[in-house]
């Protein structure tokens, strides 16, 4: 079992006072708070190593690099990528996300369909409209019904030989809910369409095997996984990869250029231009480390417990509703209170010290599905407590006095 206050000492902010209360931080699906070694780490990096990678033989230079590519071999192995070369350092999902879209503008033509889920992110919508607005290919969106799960019967009927991506996400981050990737890669894959896996929402609380889930692309951003903000991964299969153009140019990127052409460098490169956030990569490394020392099934063990136990105590508050009721849950908590705006309480409630999220989430069609304006989102990480829950569910309640 965790020590919860052992690890809570590792995270300097859960000691912090808001609005002269004890910080009860619910919000960890818009960001995970930072652990002390990976706070460490950046000025570690900076003090230490800073110099620019891949580009000089001067020692710092190559004790950067080797610093950047043991993160990338950390996360390889983290995902279980089969290549090191596979695993793409990008600005976070949405930079992943746009990736592909951008790079899938070169093979798609009028009548193709993009499959994309009615849980999505924004992120994972508006890249696939531009992409089709760009290329006359057709958006497909696969239906939810009210528990918040994705129909598999219809997803089956919208599957042909003219879908050509299928993109969904691991974990909605508006509902919580577990989507069943593992068969929608296969049944897409027999129509001989490519998926992408949005996994921002899974990193936090499951190691994704990309091998064992056969996925063609899953992208995840480091900061809601202890890491830094402007950090993510790409993983993508070397077969795609190479088939990909390249999504910027610039230096890095290149083997040789010319003003008549230029020729591309190998992988991982040749999608990585620029001078990227070198302190960034090597730290979200430092952050994977330090969640695998805590451990997933000890991570999952206590969201668990924090999410039943939430759930029970919510549900006991007359009027409150929550949606995304489905098994396959992680721990987050979307909920509305009768008659009361969602921005409303959340007002209220951070007075008294609690951070969670309140509006639409980055997924305005999941409000739109339930008719609602948004909703309240309380997401739990593992270094949370049920003295925390109760904090909140007394919150709420003098909220709802107050507001009603
Ligand atoms: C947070 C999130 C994103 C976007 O991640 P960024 O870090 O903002 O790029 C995409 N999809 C899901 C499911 C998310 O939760």
């Amino acid at each position: 079992m965790l020590d919860i206050q052992k690890i809570r000492a590792d995270f300097p902010i859960l000691n912090e006072k808001v609005n002269g209360k004890p910080l009860v931080y619910f919000d960890n699906g818009a960001t995970s708070q930072k652990p002390q070694v990976v706070i460490d780490a950046i000025a570690k990096y900076y003090q230490e190593i800073n110099a620019n990678i891949h580009r000089g033989v001067h020692t710092l230079s190559q004790l950067a690099t080797d610093a950047y590519e043991i993160a990338r071999g950390k996360v390889q192995n983290h995902i279980n990528a089969k290549h090191a070369y596979e695993v793409l350092f990008t600005s976070g999902t949405t930079f992943g996300i746009n990736l592909v879209a951008n790079g899938f503008a070169s093979f798609l033509k009028p009548g193709d369909e993009v499959v994309v889920s009615s849980l999505e992110h924004h992120s994972n919508i508006v890249p696939w409209q531009m992409l089709c607005e760009k290329t006359g290919a057709t958006l497909k969106v696969i239906p939810m019904d009210e528990n918040g799960e994705l129909i598999m019967s219809e997803y089956d009927k919208l599957l042909s030989e003219k879908t050509k991506i299928v993109t969904v996400n691991h974990i909605s981050n508006a509902l919580g809910i577990i989507n069943p990737v593992k068969y929608m890669i296969d049944k897409a894959h027999e129509v001989g369409a490519a998926v992408l896996i949005d996994g921002a929402q899974a990193v936090p609380h499951l190691k994704p095997d990309v091998q064992e889930l056969d996925c063609d692309f899953y992208a995840f951003s480091g900061h809601k996984m202890c890491g830094p903000t402007g950090t993510g991964i790409l993983y993508g299969k070397e077969a795609w990869l190479n088939k990909l153009p390249p999504y910027q140019g610039g230096g890095e990127m290149i083997k040789e250029v010319t003003f008549e052409k230029t020729t591309y460098a190998e992988l991982p490169h040749k999608f990585e231009a620029g001078t990227p956030h070198i302190a960034g990569g090597i730290v979200l490394g430092t952050a994977i480390d330090y969640m695998n020392e805590v451990g997933f099934e000890n991570i999952q063990k206590q969201e668990l417990e924090l999410l039943n136990y939430a759930t029970e105590q919510l549900s006991a508050i007359e009027g409150l509703r929550i949606y995304g009721n489905s098994k396959n849950k992680t721990s987050v908590i979307s909920f509305n209170i009768e008659g009361i705006h969602p921005y409303d309480i959340g007002t209220i409630i951070d007075k008294l010290g609690i951070a969670v999220r309140t509006g639409h989430h980055c997924a305005q069609p999941i409000m739109n599905f339930f008719e609602i304006p948004g909703t309240i989102r309380a997401s739990f990480s593992f270094y949370n407590t049920k003295e925390e829950i109760d904090a909140l569910v007394e919150a709420v309640k003098k909220a709802q006095l107050m507001l009603s």
